[in-house]
């Protein structure tokens, strides 16, 4: 974002001496970039660099991993444990001990006095998976709240809940790897040069080598759709509509995959009457997109011999995200493109570790991809814990989406937060903020003490960040990779590992339990139970054969990894000379054989309706309003504000808008407007572009009381996860002087 500045001065990475690379892994976005960190004679972190020999990005990195290794020691750190009675008063330093034992007394007043659900914990998808699982067994095994829930929720239940219904289980089923072998690549609400700017890179390397149509479905004219052969710029929330029509178009052209249908579905004929209703003539008024190039886009989809979709937020973050993933899974199921080598429904994670949380911290169920509901499960976690299996609840409990609510209602009265920003990162912040205030107690856990949400917390716990500590990460392609331990925590923070472990403590059930006193030792746990069998066949999720030592030999490797394969590719490189890493692979796809770990077996078609349940522009709010991310920033800009060479490009809050709808409003470039909701306001600079649409405003999602003061958040009823980004807003005239004067105040940072 540039505003029109000519003489910007360039970033500049200076050269400093390196004396030793380390080994880690980017702590980001799901991309999974592996990278070395630069260490100087003295020990000091002085640089960072891609790892030439990682599959995932081989050599390269985006601005935020180029710029990570400063981030240890940027403005705002937790340096010690604070703690206050009151939210209004001020934070005081205060002892580890203190802090964990008022924690854990809080915890067990609350609990005793208002019954164990009434303390809530929420995490994130930013730890490593060692301490996901450990907080899970935490949680489930010693505080026993049935509240418990991660920020994803806000980016990626619905792949979760869309993954499940359609496959019977959560996990990606494809790869990068996939771009390379695709002869058609549709990609809905997803910007990945600027969201995934690696895995962009790989497929746009993919297609240099080898030319195949690329479709992408969004409402504006992001990078990603400049780059298209086809863009479809959809009307907001009406995905379901394109698919069914494209699927109309499909069955009744004969061009659906009929052997495959048959042979590893169920429901082909519900999904095939329905989508009788979504005649391309018929669905071009709802979807926006016209007849004709639905059936074009149709036709070049389902003749490809291999065929690939891949989508982010803009499927998500809706109230039918769940709806909108199961749809996808069914286009690409009719086509028999799933578990192919280029065909495949491929969910682009957001955070670095997203898929860890998924995979191991009990939030939605057991470690796992276990169910809270499967009694033979409950009782398998409980033995292989040490607890009563009556401990562990029987259904799953509130989604993080539906915390909040109850906290106002005065059912939640103690909540723990993790590493994540509600007061950022929630739809609808003024009522977030009411909600904080109401808690009687609060615990903010976060790298940084600066945090907004810390300005209600109680206690607050100073965390270490990335490379301070050690654990996995799993990235969008079910590739575990290792976070190496490079430096020391910083000032008097703590890995969040040793955080649970000593809360874990303070809880009576840790007596009969084990918390491993390393991250390898939860891992080691963590590959006992990824063995087995689910519905009869062997456990997707296998992790069994992994080791830290043989992922960095491997530069990460993916999901399932099963200990017998590890020991036939250990006797293979034993036999003729394979250098190690080239040996160690794990499943580049799941389900080749058609076979879904369903009861059945057959995965299932599920047919979609399209509800219009959005708030829509009207009258007194004409305007679409549109979030996202941008390439310099990632989430709440609790590190890349701080950084530099981030923030520089996008220092301040603004909105993209249409030239000509600000025209007829009489609004220039960079001046400074107030967008009004019915929930709240903001003000921002604008950006005049022709990527919007004329009655449609985007605006980054990072900043701080911005765009979520504005947004409504509905939510999808199986994954509870909030539309973000389907509501509307008006633009009114500000006082430009106090506006700067506002702008000013905000960028403290
Ligand atoms: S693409 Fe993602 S994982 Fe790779 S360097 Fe950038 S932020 Fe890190």
């Amino acid at each position: 974002m540039l505003f029109g500045r000519k003489n910007r001065k360039p970033i500049t990475i200076p050269s400093k001496e390196v004396k030793e690379w380390k080994y880690t892994t980017c702590n980001y976005c799901s991309t999974g970039c592996s990278i070395e960190i630069g260490l100087s004679e003295d020990k000091k972190i002085v640089t960072t660099r891609g790892h030439a020999g990682a599959d995932v990005n081989r050599g390269k990195l985006c601005i935020k991993g180029l710029l990570e290794h400063e981030l240890f020691e940027s403005p705002g750190r937790g340096t010690e444990p604070l703690s206050r009675e009151k939210h209004f008063e001020k934070l005081e330093k205060t002892t580890w001990d203190n802090a964990l034992n008022t924690t854990a007394n809080k915890i067990k007043e609350i609990q005793e006095k208002y019954g164990k659900d009434a303390f809530a914990v929420i995490s994130t998808g930013q730890l490593v998976t060692e301490e996901f699982y450990t907080l899970g067994k935490l949680t489930r095994g010693c505080i026993g709240t049935n509240n418990y829930d991660g920020n994803t929720t806000l980016c990626m239940a619905s792949a979760v809940s869309g993954y499940k219904r359609t496959f019977g289980l959560d996990g990606p089923p494809g790869c990068y790897e996939d771009f390379e072998h695709t002869h058609c690549l549709m990609a809905f609400g997803s910007n990945l040069p600027e969201q995934h700017p690696i895995i962009y890179w790989r497929l746009k390397e993919a297609l240099e080598k080898r030319k195949f149509p690329l479709i992408v479905v969004d409402p504006r004219v992001t990078m990603f759709a400049q780059f298209a052969d086809i863009h479809l710029p959809i009307t907001p929330g009406t995905d379901c509509v394109l698919i069914n029509a494209m699927m109309f178009v499909i069955i009744n052209e004969g061009l659906q995959d009929q052997a495959y249908i048959d042979a590893s579905t169920q429901g082909f004929d519900e999904v095939k009457a329905l989508v009788q209703d979504y005649d391309p003539k018929t669905a071009q008024h709802i979807c926006g997109i016209d007849e004709d190039t639905i059936r074009n886009v149709a036709r070049i989809y389902a003749k490809a011999p291999s065929a690939m979709s891949i989508w982010t937020m803009g499927i998500n973050q809706s109230t039918h995200g769940s709806d909108g993933v199961a749809n996808i899974n069914n286009l690409n199921l009719i086509t028999g493109n799933i578990g192919i080598p280029g065909g495949t429904s491929l969910s682009i994670t957001g955070q670095c570790n997203a898929m860890g949380t998924r995979e191991w911290s009990s939030c939605s169920g057991l470690p796992g991809y276990r169910y809270l509901e499967n009694e033979d499960e409950r009782q398998e976690i409980a033995d292989f814990w040490g607890i009563d299996v009556d401990f562990l609840p029987k259904k799953r409990g509130l989604a993080q989406t539906d915390i909040f609510p109850v906290i106002e209602t005065g059912e939640i009265k103690g909540l723990w937060l993790v590493a994540t920003n509600p007061m950022t990162s929630m739809p609808n912040t003024a009522r977030i903020r009411k909600m904080l205030e109401k808690l009687e107690f609060l615990v903010v856990q976060d790298v940084y003490e600066d945090v907004e949400t810390n300005q209600y917390s109680h206690v607050y716990f100073p965390a270490s960040v990335w490379a301070e500590k050690q654990g996995c990460h799993t990235n969008t392609e079910r590739r575990v990779n290792l976070i190496d331990n490079v430096l020391p925590p910083y000032a008097n923070s703590k890995p969040d590992f040793w955080i649970f472990n000593q809360m874990a403590k303070r809880f009576e059930n840790s007596k009969t339990m084990n918390f491993p006193d390393e991250p390898e030792g939860a891992f080691n746990e963590m590959k006992e139970l990824s063995k087995g069998t689910h519905n009869g066949r062997p456990r997707t999720l296998d992790i069994s054969g992994m080791s830290y030592e043989k992922i960095i030999r491997a530069r990460g490797i993916q999901w399932p990894y099963r200990e017998d394969e590890s020991r036939e590719e250990e006797s293979r490189e034993a036999d003729d000379q394979t250098p190690a890493s080239a040996s160690l692979k794990g499943a580049q796809r799941l389900y080749s054989d058609g076979v879904f770990p369903t009861k059945s077996g057959k995965a299932n078609l599920i047919p979609v309706k399209f509800y219009n349940n959005n708030e829509q522009p009207c009258g007194e709010y004409p305007f679409w309003l549109n979030s996202g991310r941008v390439v310099e920033h990632f989430h709440t800009r609790t590190r890349t504000g701080k950084i530099g060479n981030c923030n520089k490009f996008s220092p301040t809050a603004y909105m993209e808008m249409n030239p000509d709808a600000a025209a007829d409003l009489g609004i220039t470039h960079q001046s400074y407007v107030r967008l009004t909701s019915r929930r709240g306001d903001a003000v921002v600079l604008v950006q005049l572009t022709q990527r919007v649409p004329r009655n449609m405003v985007f605006v980054p999602f990072h900043y701080h009381d911005c765009v979520n003061r504005l947004t409504l958040g509905l939510l999808d009823p199986h994954s509870r996860q909030p539309a973000f980004k389907q509501c509307s807003v008006r633009i009114e005239h500000v006082d430009q002087a106090e506006a700067a004067k506002l702008n000013v105040e905000r960028r403290s940072y």
